[in-house]
């Protein structure tokens, strides 16, 4: 008898986990296959930057749930498959093998490829992206004999594994294409204060800078950038974003393009396939009602709950508010809110004590904070975005008054 599963999740990361707890705890009593192209059983990825490759967390402590939990939830797992192909009209599904599995429900939770270096040179040996714990465990064991590491890329991994490096002890160059850190998801107050930041702590990072090849024939040596600077290198690192892994959907006839398109509930435009995490196109009143993707935990797992409701008959919509963390060094970043397109922007105490938060502003109303080593901001600051209320930099400003009050 061929394969079928009530409802079969492709992707078992953050939000394919969370989408078959959640269905349980819901009272979902049918099937339930949690299928993934990774070995593992379903782990955390945010550590892969930060404890896990400095050593800091072995890698079982990355689990979601124990190995037992999933038996017991009568959850079957099915690591190691890719599915290449979505058939909705027949509902079923193909993997690379040619294997086919039969669904009632599908939900999409496939994340992102890291996107790739296309340079000369790009697919030399010593070449590392940080997506998954192969990725991770090749960085690791290439270590000991590397010395000197350029990063790629000066968003949050690219930060993240420049300061577990540094603290290793590794000499570290970061290249970061536009002229300041973090400039997609950030505003200048915490680019400059994240690069300084990294400078005293040995980062040389390179600001508007290309790369154009990576040099040493078959194994990296060096990064030659576009006004002919190479930099010598035993390691490169690189971060410069995903590309959400929709393809089979979009093939199926599915709406979307960068990411594949769900409404409110999560649902994609094909009968009975869901789609949640860093692949889904959603419509975001945090981010002005832009259709976007977010790539954060937090989305993952809301979508993933938003998703399960719906199939056991409590409708429900994601209107989460969007939250994300950071560790570098001693420093907790946490984020809440989306500070994309904000138009006022000021900074709430003073950065360097390195306790600090950047409030940002739309339309005249509070959309985001962005909190270094400051929890009380960063909880208190919650309901200022959830509400929009009134972006007032006198009183917003006022370290003494605290955000709860406003
Ligand atoms: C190094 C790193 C650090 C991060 N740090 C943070 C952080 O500090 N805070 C935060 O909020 N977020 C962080 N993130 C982002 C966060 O991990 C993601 O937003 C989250 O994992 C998204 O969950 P997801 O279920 O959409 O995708 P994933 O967790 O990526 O899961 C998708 C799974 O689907 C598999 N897959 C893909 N295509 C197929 C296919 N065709 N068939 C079968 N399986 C497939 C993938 O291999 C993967 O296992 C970090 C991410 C990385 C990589």
């Amino acid at each position: 008898m061929s394969e079928h599963y009530d409802i079969l999740i492709v992707g078992a990361g953050h939000g394919g986990a969370q989408a078959a707890i959640a269905l349980r705890q819901a009272g979902f009593a049918g099937t339930i296959a949690l299928l993934g192209d990774e070995p593992d059983l379903p782990y955390e990825r945010p550590p892969l930057s930060k404890d896990y490759l400095a050593g800091a967390k072995p890698f079982d402590r990355l689990l979601i749930r124990p190995p037992s939990f999933w038996s017991e939830q009568a959850i079957t797992l099915l690591p190691g498959r890719r599915i290449v192909a979505v058939d909705p009209g027949s509902r079923r599904v193909t993997d690379g093998n040619g294997g086919t599995i039969g669904y009632g429900q599908l939900i999409w939770a496939a994340g992102g490829t890291p996107r790739r270096l296309a340079c000369p040179g790009h697919d030399c040996n010593g070449v590392h992206y940080v997506r998954t714990r192969a990725d991770v465990d090749a960085m690791i064991a290439a270590l000991p004999a590397v010395e000197r590491v350029a990063i790629v890329g000066g968003g949050y991994i690219g930060l993240e594994a420049a300061a577990v490096l540094a603290k290793l002890g590794k000499q570290v160059v970061l290249i970061e294409a536009l002229d300041r850190l973090l400039a997609r998801v950030a505003g200048p107050a915490l680019s400059d204060f994240f690069a300084a930041e990294h400078r005293d702590r040995g980062v040389d990072i390179r600001l508007g800078a290309q790369v154009v090849a990576i040099e040493g024939g078959g194994r990296a040596r060096g990064v030659r950038l576009e006004d002919g600077e190479v930099i010598p290198v035993d390691m490169i690192v690189v971060g410069i974003g995903i590309a959400p892994e929709v393809a089979p959907l979009l093939a199926a006839g599915a709406e979307g393009g960068n990411g594949v398109m769900v409404d409110a509930r999560c649902r994609t435009s094909l009968a009975d396939v869901w789609a949640i995490g860093d692949c889904a196109l959603h419509r975001n009143r945090f981010a002005g009602e832009a259709v976007i993707r977010l790539e954060s935990v937090q989305n993952a797992n809301d979508q993933a709950v938003v998703v399960a409701r719906n199939i056991t008959g409590t409708p429900a919509e994601y209107e989460a508010v969007p939250w994300f963390w950071s560790n570098q060094y001693d420093l907790k970043l946490q984020t809440v809110g989306l500070s994309t397109g904000h138009d006022a922007e000021l900074v709430r105490g003073d950065p360097s004590s390195r306790s600090f938060a950047v409030i940002y502003g739309r339309g005249g109303r509070v959309v985001a904070l962005d909190c270094v080593n400051a929890v009380r901001d960063y909880v208190q600051g919650r309901r200022l975005v959830e509400q929009g209320l009134p972006f007032d930099p006198v009183r917003l400003a006022d370290p003494q008054m605290p955000l709860k009050e406003l």
